[in-house]
């Protein structure tokens, strides 16, 4: 069973300040993760996880991250302005980026942070942008084909579609790429690659590793380059439904280690540091998305209508996520009502569950729609003039700080050119 990290009286006093809906994270989770995720790769001296920034671009949440000692990912130029005014600089940015504009690689340069280069064109686009080859510079490999690993605990292999992904080098031009990276004056290199996404099983990581490690043994071989880190990137994931069972990140830990033992160590390259660049794993379980019940309609089916709407969370409208829904004070009793629960966006897929099985739902019960603290609040959007709800953090003192204030209508005309 899916327990919300909130009780039904902490919401009612934290909704007597601040009305629903609202995303609401969880410090003392995100804390306790952020340390067990570090301890799993103790052994790696050099190891860091940068944030995935994208997953939950809030500056508490960032802040608090690297306190935790992580750095952060970012992708885009907001994002790195974002994280330049968190306090992020030099080698805790990652800068991952595809199809990148120029001006972006010119504030990661200048901000000194480790790129990420996505094609064989973006060397020379690069060099063109900022005038030299950083000393520091990662590629990103795309194996092509189909990625397969291990059984998940619920018995099915992670698998994904590299062949299809529009991101990352080919093996040839990663030779080709290196070679050409230290004769415009790199010197230290790192290797990345983002094979599957939101993957249920321990061996995921330790598969990617393998064929990461493998592959700088041999391109430390033919190019004589200096393999400074291999960066595992995203893909580590959550059990957003309740049937399913957690990763551990310690078990996850230790298979990377030993892939790193069997291959890395033996070629000499045990000095090589790991890199991460998880967002769902980090945030996922520690955000929540509180909502209240505010209609009721039978016609063909049962609805719930909420003062949620997929402008708060696009996932379920998007790709049809799952999203463990609880109604608070509810926890007990019998799931024996069978409901769609919707937003107000006139679009028929926004709806947070569809079928879904609960208890009987009342006029003004809270309900905490699971599992948001990543690709939640950071994905809405203003469609039908919704707008993006606030985000609030749960201390560990059990107080609760305002960390995003609700958007207005002030913000949604603040674009708008009338005349
Ligand atoms: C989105 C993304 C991540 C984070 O992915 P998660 O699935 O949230 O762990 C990491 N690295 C890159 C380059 C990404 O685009």
């Amino acid at each position: 069973m899916k327990k919300p990290f909130v009780t039904l009286p902490q919401l009612q006093s934290i909704t007597a300040q601040y009305p629903t809906p609202f995303h609401l994270y969880d410090e003392k989770g995100i804390r306790e993760n952020a340390r067990a995720m570090k301890a799993a790769f103790a052994w790696n001296p050099g190891f860091k996880e940068y944030f995935a920034v994208k997953a939950t671009p809030t500056p508490a949440i960032l802040k608090l991250l690297r306190e935790e000692g992580c750095g952060v990912d970012c992708s885009s130029l907001t994002e790195l302005m974002l994280s330049d005014q968190c306090g992020f600089g030099g080698s805790e940015i990652m800068f991952s980026s595809n199809d990148t504009p120029a001006e972006e690689f010119v504030l990661a340069d200048k901000l000194g942070a480790t790129i990420n280069l996505d094609d064989f064109t973006h060397i020379d686009f690069l060099q063109k942008a900022v005038g030299h080859i950083p000393e520091t510079i990662s590629c990103r490999y795309n194996p092509g084909g189909t990625f397969t690993a291990g059984a998940s605990k619920e018995g099915f292999q992670v698998m994904d579609n590299p062949g299809e992904a529009k991101y990352g080098f080919t093996r040839a031009q990663l030779t080709e790429g290196f070679r050409k990276l230290k004769a415009m004056g790199a010197k230290h290199f790192g290797l990345h690659a983002f094979l599957a996404s939101n993957t249920l099983s321990n061996d995921y990581y330790p598969a990617l590793a393998r064929i990461l490690f493998q592959t700088a043994v041999e391109l430390q071989q033919e190019t004589g380059c200096h393999i400074a880190f291999i960066n595992l990137s995203g893909g580590v994931g959550i059990p957003y439904r309740p049937d399913q069972t957690a990763n551990d990140i310690s078990v996850i830990g230790e298979g990377v280690r030993n892939a790193y033992e069997e291959v890395l160590v033996p070629a000499g390259m045990g000095d090589v540091s790991i890199f991460t660049e998880l967002g769902r794993f980090m945030l996922g379980p520690y955000g929540c998305l509180v909502t209240k019940a505010t209609h009721f309609k039978h016609t063909y089916k049962e609805y719930v209508g909420v003062d949620a709407c997929a402008a708060n969370l696009m996932r379920p409208a998007m790709y049809g996520a799952y999203h463990h829904i609880t109604v608070m004070g509810k926890e007990d009793a019998p799931c024996d009502h069978v409901y769609d629960v919707t937003g107000g966006l006139c679009e028929n897929n926004d709806k947070f569950a569809i079928d879904r099985p609960l208890p009987e739902i009342e006029l003004g019960d809270l309900l905490v729609i699971h599992d948001t603290g990543a690709h939640g609040h950071s994905m809405g959007y203003q469609y039908n003039g919704r707008l993006r709800s606030a985000e609030l953090l749960l201390r560990e003192d059990g107080s609760v700080k305002l960390i995003r204030r609700a958007e207005t209508p002030e913000d949604y005309f603040a674009t708008m050119v009338f005349d």
